[in-house]
C-alpha cells in the first residue's frame, strides 16, 4: 500500500477507540506493527536528545514533576544555560546519533529577557544540521512568530492526560490553556510535539479520551511522546500504583493505529522498562526514543544499554534524510 492510501482520520469516536483497547493483546500489537510498516521503514527508530536548559523553580504544580517549586524533591535549581554549553551538548548528542536536539525550560511561559537567548540557541543548533525542538510553556502569538522566524522545527507541549483527569494533575493552568498554545503552533510552520504520561492513576476512559484528543486534532501531532510516570520522591504522585506494562504497550499500539504517520516516542520512564518490554513497545509501533544520560531530571537507560538493545533487535537509527516529515508524510 502506498503512503497516499493510508487513511488518516480525525473523527475517532469513543466507542471505536474503546474497541481497539478491547482487542486481544496479540491482535492489537500485530495490527499496530502492520500499520507502522505501511508508513515507516521497518526496524528503524528515531533518536532524539533532550537538554534541560533551565531547571527547577517552576511556579506550576504538575503533580508528577520534580521541577515544581512547590515540592521538596532535592532537585538542584539551575539558571538558563549559556549558548556555548548548549552547543557543546548538541554536538555531543549529534556524535551519538541524535538527529533532533530538544531544549526544555521549566517555565509557566517564557519571559522576554530569556526568550531572545532561546531563539539564538535554536538558530545556532540548526547550523549544526540538527532538527530543533523546544518546550517553554505557554506562548503568545508573538512568541510563536519569533520561534517560527528562528527556524524552530518542533514545539513540545504535552496534554499529559484526558481533559477530565487534567485537574487532578495540575491546578495552576487549564486544559483549555494548553489547547490554546497548541492551536497557535498548529497555525504556524512549526510542527507539534504533544503527548502524555501513563501511570498517574488515570482510568482506561482517561487513556481513551487522551488519545482521542490527539487523534482528533485537525492535524495529528508529528511527534507523540508517551511517558511512563517516574515516581519522584516528594511529588504528590510518588506513591501511584504501577500501570500494568501490557496496558502501557496497549496505549502505544492504539496511538500507532490512530495516528499512523506520527512518530510515537518512548520517553520518560524507559529506565523502568525491561529490554523485553522495550521490544514489545517497538513491535507495537513506537519508533522514537530519547537517548542520553537524563530526560530532564530523571535518568535514562545508559547509552550503551540502548545501543546494545538496538543491536540485539537489529533496529537501526533513522537517518535525518530518511525521516524528514516531507518523506514520511
Ligand atoms: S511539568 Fe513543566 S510546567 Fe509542570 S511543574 Fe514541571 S516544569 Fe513546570
Amino acid at each position: 500500500m502506498s503512503q497516499a492510501e493510508i487513511e488518516v482520520r480525525h473523527d475517532w469516536s469513543y466507542e471505536e477507540v474503546q474497541a481497539l483497547f478491547a482487542l486481544p493483546f496479540m491482535d492489537l500489537v500485530l495490527q499496530a506493527q502492520w500499520q507502522h510498516r505501511k508508513v515507516f521503514p521497518a526496524n528503524t527508530v528515531e533518536l532524539c536528545t533532550l537538554l534541560s536548559i533551565k531547571t527547577g523553580a517552576c511556579p506550576e504544580d504538575c503533580n508528577y514533576c520534580a521541577q515544581s517549586v512547590r515540592y521538596d524533591t532535592g532537585l538542584v535549581r539551575e539558571k538558563l544555560m549559556g549558548l556555548e554549553d548548549v552547543l557543546v551538548a548538541a554536538k555531543q548528542a549529534q556524535a551519538q546519533g541524535a538527529t533532533r536536539f530538544c531544549l526544555s525550560a521549566a517555565w509557566r511561559s517564557p519571559k522576554a529577557r530569556d526568550f531572545g537567548q532561546v531563539t539564538t540557541m535554536i538558530q545556532e543548533i540548526k547550523k549544526l544540521g540538527l532538527e530543533t525542538c523546544v518546550t517553554l510553556g505557554m506562548l503568545t502569538p508573538e512568541q510563536v512568530q519569533a520561534l517560527e522566524q528562528a527556524g524552530l522545527d518542533f514545539y513540545n507541549h504535552n496534554l499529559d492526560t484526558s481533559p477530565e483527569y487534567y485537574p487532578e494533575i495540575t491546578s495552576t493552568r487549564t486544559y483549555e490553556e494548553r489547547l490554546n498554545t497548541l492551536a497557535l503552533i498548529e497555525q504556524s510552520k512549526i510542527n507539534v510535539c504533544c503527548g502524555g504520561i501513563m501511570g498517574m492513576g488515570e482510568s482506561l476512559t482517561d487513556r481513551i479520551n487522551f488519545l482521542r484528543q490527539l487523534a482528533n486534532f485537525d492535524e495529528h501531532p508529528r511527534s507523540v511522546p508517551i511517558n511512563l510516570l517516574v515516581k519522584i520522591k516528594g511529588t504528590p504522585l510518588e506513591k501511584s500504583e504501577n500501570i500494568d506494562p501490557f496496558d502501557f504497550v496497549r496505549v502505544i499500539a492504539v496511538a500507532r493505529l490512530l495516528m499512523p504517520k506520527s512518530f510515537i516516542r518512548l520517553s520518560a520512564g524507559r529506565q523502568q522498562i525491561s529490554d523485553e518490554m522495550h521490544a514489545l513497545c517497538f513491535l507495537a509501533g513506537a519508533n522514537s526514543i530519547f537517548i542520553g544520560e537524563k530526560l530532564l531530571t530523571t535518568p535514562l537507560p545508559a547509552l550503551d544499554r540502548d545501543q546494545i538493545l538496538l543491536n540485539r533487535l537489529n533496529i537501526k537509527p533513522l537517518k535525518k534524510e530518511q525521516k524528514t516529515c516531507e518523506n514520511v508524510l
